[in-house]
């Protein structure tokens, strides 16, 4: 208590040095950062009564280098980085929440170059005139998927509003009732439906729906045959559902487009290495699909954005809509999926993709990284103990929910904190590990953690060893 009177008056701490080089440099206003002051000041009153600091006595300049010290905290340490980079260590390759895919070196790099120069985003080298952005990539698209157009907007939901709204405003689209879906909470296609003001034409059942269903449903006003990939969930047992190459002849035979909504459409194929059961992008632009829409943070491993690709006079009719204008990407997003698909162009994806290579990698591979990490700790004094078990991963993205990916984890544990209070102390620390907890164990799945994070990840647990 009695350091309570050594408590500097707000006056005083306004006329310090210390505040005045603050004012100076921060953009805040007087008035705004004496708030800010004053909070802090009661912030110390409040740490002096309830005894958080113990016997220690403070005199009046040490109670103002407090101050000054937290004001300083806030203000410039903890207003750096709302968005911070973490460490992944749940095993979930697309993790929504963790800002899903992780970029290739090439896509940064275009990235950087794109941001730190003028570019041509919308200027046409050859002839020196205005350039369509819609082009941009448009032609690696095409020759990858095999597609005759395609054009890029800001996130599959916005790909699949858009061609609803272009191509079934006040028409009837016909969907499998199987298929309307809700993914991650937000998005629902019948919703998304109702507001492009396309009319829902549901057919079948939850379990079954039959060719016949679609082709008893088509009318004058069809606009559309919609699919959408179940890609967040599995029906299992007594169900079927036509393939959507399956609808292509009554689609030709009444002259109503097929609309297939992938999902997380995949360039790469998965399933040749026993890795699920995904169709690639190819394989449904082969079967005569028409419009095709997917992610590009999913697994294609690029920045976020919704990818069209089609028939030519329906993408032109596409990017000719007002909402297109709504819906485009910045030069970040294109400059992103170029050095993205560079990879596959250059059949590199396997090594240079993250979320590609994350997924294949195979658990040899993953038990070394395990094993390094665990090896820097023979030597030092650590309370954590570390065992290695086998386990299993996700590919994570509403994908492949029925894939179990084989994987090495290092389960961790402590004398004294439970797996609750590690894993809140990794999350906390400067810069964030975010984990599985399971049966009431931390785990850190190394499918997720790079090489380059194995040091770093290392010294986190070090620290907490130290100061816990
Ligand atoms: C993920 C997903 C979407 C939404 O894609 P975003 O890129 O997240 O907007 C739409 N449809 C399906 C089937 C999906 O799996």
């Amino acid at each position: 208590m009695k350091n309570l009177r050594f408590l500097p008056a707000i006056d005083q701490l306004k006329n310090d040095k210390r505040f005045i080089t603050l004012l100076e440099k921060q953009t805040l206003s007087e008035t705004r950062l004496t708030t800010i002051l004053k909070d802090h000041v009661d912030l110390i009153r409040n740490n002096l009564l309830s005894g958080v600091y113990g016997d220690q006595s403070f005199n009046r300049e040490q109670l103002t280098e407090l101050i000054f010290k937290l004001l300083y905290k806030t203000l410039i340490e903890d207003m750096t980085d709302y968005l911070k980079p973490v460490i992944n260590a749940t095993g979930v390759v697309l993790h929504t929440n963790l800002g899903r895919a992780r970029l290739s070196s090439k896509a940064v790099q275009q990235i950087k170059q794109t941001a730190l120069s003028y570019s041509t985003l919308e200027y046409d080298i050859q002839t020196g005139q205005r350039g369509s952005r819609h082009n941009l990539v448009e032609h690696y698209l095409t020759t990858l998927t095999g597609a005759e157009a395609a054009m890029v907007v800001n996130n599959n939901a916005a790909a699949v509003y858009l061609v609803l709204k272009t191509l079934a405003e006040n028409r009837e689209v016909i969907i499998s009732r199987g298929e309307l879906v809700e993914i991650g909470g937000s998005f629902r296609i019948s919703e998304i439906m109702e507001e492009s003001d396309a009319k829902l034409v549901d057919v079948g059942t939850t379990n079954k729906t039959h060719l016949h269903d679609y082709a008893d449903a088509i009318t004058e006003d069809t606009a559309l045959l919609m699919k959408v990939h179940k890609s967040n969930f599995k029906i299992i047992g007594f169900s079927e559902e036509i393939d959507t190459s399956q609808l292509t002849d009554l689609s030709q035979a009444h002259d109503v487009p097929i609309y297939e909504d992938l999902g997380s459409g995949t360039l790469f194929d998965f399933k040749s290495k026993f890795i699920g059961n995904e169709p690639t992008v190819q394989e449904k632009v082969a079967q005569g699909i028409d419009i095709i829409s997917f992610s590009g943070d999913k697994l294609l491993g690029g920045p976020q954005a919704g990818i069209i690709i089609g028939k030519k006079d329906y993408i032109n009719r596409l990017k000719k809509h007002q909402l297109a204008r709504v819906l485009r990407v910045d030069k970040f997003t294109l400059a992103g999926i170029e050095g993205t698909l560079k990879s596959y162009l250059n059949k590199q994806e396997a090594d240079e993709i993250p979320t590609v290579r994350d997924i294949l990698e195979n658990k040899k591979t993953i038990l070394k990284r395990a094993q390094s990490f665990i090896n820097h700790f023979s030597n030092v004094n650590s309370d954590f103990i570390f065992t290695i078990s086998e386990g299993y991963s996700k590919v994570g993205g509403g994908t492949m929910p029925d894939v179990d990916l084989k994987t090495y984890l290092v389960i961790v544990s402590h004398p004294v904190l439970s797996s609750t209070k590690i894993a809140q102390k990794l999350r906390l620390g400067k810069h964030p590990v975010i984990v599985r907890i399971q049966q009431d164990k931390v785990i850190l799945d190394f499918r997720t953690i790079s090489p380059e994070e194995v040091q770093p990840l290392v010294n986190i647990f070090l620290d907490l060893s130290n100061t816990h």
